[in-house]
């Protein structure tokens, strides 16, 4: 069985595919979309592909005994690195792999690393990770995954071809969206919006859990907007819940000044409000939830920042509405 690639990922693997035929497969490549964006499961099926012995279009078999043995994580030309103690990529992790890149293939044509996430490296990691990229052996390639490429030192990012993954859009990423979380096309589509074309993120949120809580502040930011609760009471609901409440409001502001029409009710509510803002009134809110964002971490009192920003959004939706509403 080949393994399954998803259908947003479908520009990328046609660059793939076309560098493959010609024999022009950088390398280094750069893989990089923010947010999840499955970068990780491409990352992984590229790096499969390439030690794969009969790859199709770049995607591995999943019949050949190099397939096999990847599936079982237990391929010698195949390496990964990640942060050990989850923060840092450090020195000695890239001095290893660049020991074991510098050998020759055991089994496979040749060696694929898959390093992630690149901005994980410290200073002196990726200066370490430099001379590897200089001076590439003929039969190794190395992946980098990248969120945010600005991140990375651009003595990196200029000796690595970028392969960006796109937004998902469209039915059949709604469609895939929908089959992979069970749920109907209306929701994975309000899921799709919220996630800003992210499935990674959608499907994550399409949780049992993660999704009656979001829309239970969605119903909150509803209330707060008609002034059916007050900003104590708001701050009330989400104690102890500060950074995952900013994150998900957040996203709904983004969503917000997308203006993107969501059928199927889940934000029907919540943007309907929305759309009677000003822009004028809407961005700052959403400068506003960033900056208590960056503060929500620094030691200043997260229910303050909360009930600040709930009251904010409660008065934007008494004086920065576009005209009079009923
Ligand atoms: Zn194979």
């Amino acid at each position: 069985m080949p393994p399954t690639t998803f259908p947003w990922h479908a520009t990328a693997w046609q660059r793939v595919s076309a560098s493959l035929a010609r024999d022009q497969l950088a390398h280094a490549l750069l893989i990089h979309a923010e947010g999840g964006m499955h970068k990780l499961a491409f990352g992984r099926t590229l790096a499969h592909g390439l030690l794969c012995a009969a790859p199709l279009g770049g995607l591995p078999c999943g019949e050949c005994r190099q397939c096999a043995l990847l599936a079982v994580g237990n391929h010698p030309d195949y390496i990964e690195v990640q942060p050990v103690d989850s923060v840092q990529i450090r020195i000695d992790q890239i001095r290893e792999l660049s020991e074991r890149l510098a050998m020759r293939p055991q089994l496979a044509q040749r060696q694929a690393a898959l390093l992630w996430p690149a901005e994980a490296m410290n200073a002196a990691a990726a200066n370490a990770l430099l001379k590897t990229l200089e001076e590439p052996a003929g039969d190794t390639h190395l992946l980098l995954l990248a969120e945010r490429i600005g991140r990375l030192p651009a003595t990196i990012r200029s000796r690595c071809q970028r392969l960006p993954l796109a937004r998902a859009q469209g039915t059949q990423a709604t469609a895939e969206v929908a089959r992979l979380a069970a749920v109907d096309g209306p929701r994975a589509q309000a899921a799709l919006a919220y996630a800003g074309g992210d499935p990674e993120l959608a499907l994550a949120v399409l949780a049992a859990e993660p999704w009656k809580s979001l829309l239970g502040l969605v119903q909150r930011l509803v209330d707060l907007a008609r002034g059916q609760v007050d900003a104590p009471a708001f701050v009330a609901a989400f104690r102890g819940e500060g950074p995952q409440l900013l994150q998900r409001w957040s996203r709904l502001i983004a969503l917000a000044v997308r203006a993107q029409a969501v059928p199927g009710g889940a934000f029907e509510d919540f943007l309907g409000l929305t759309s009677r803002l000003e822009m004028s009134t809407l961005l700052p809110l959403a400068t506003q939830l960033e900056r208590a964002r960056a503060l929500a971490g620094s030691g200043v009192r997260e229910d303050l920042l909360i009930h600040d920003l709930a009251a904010r959004w409660s008065a934007a939706f008494r004086t920065g509405q576009r005209g009079r509403v009923a």
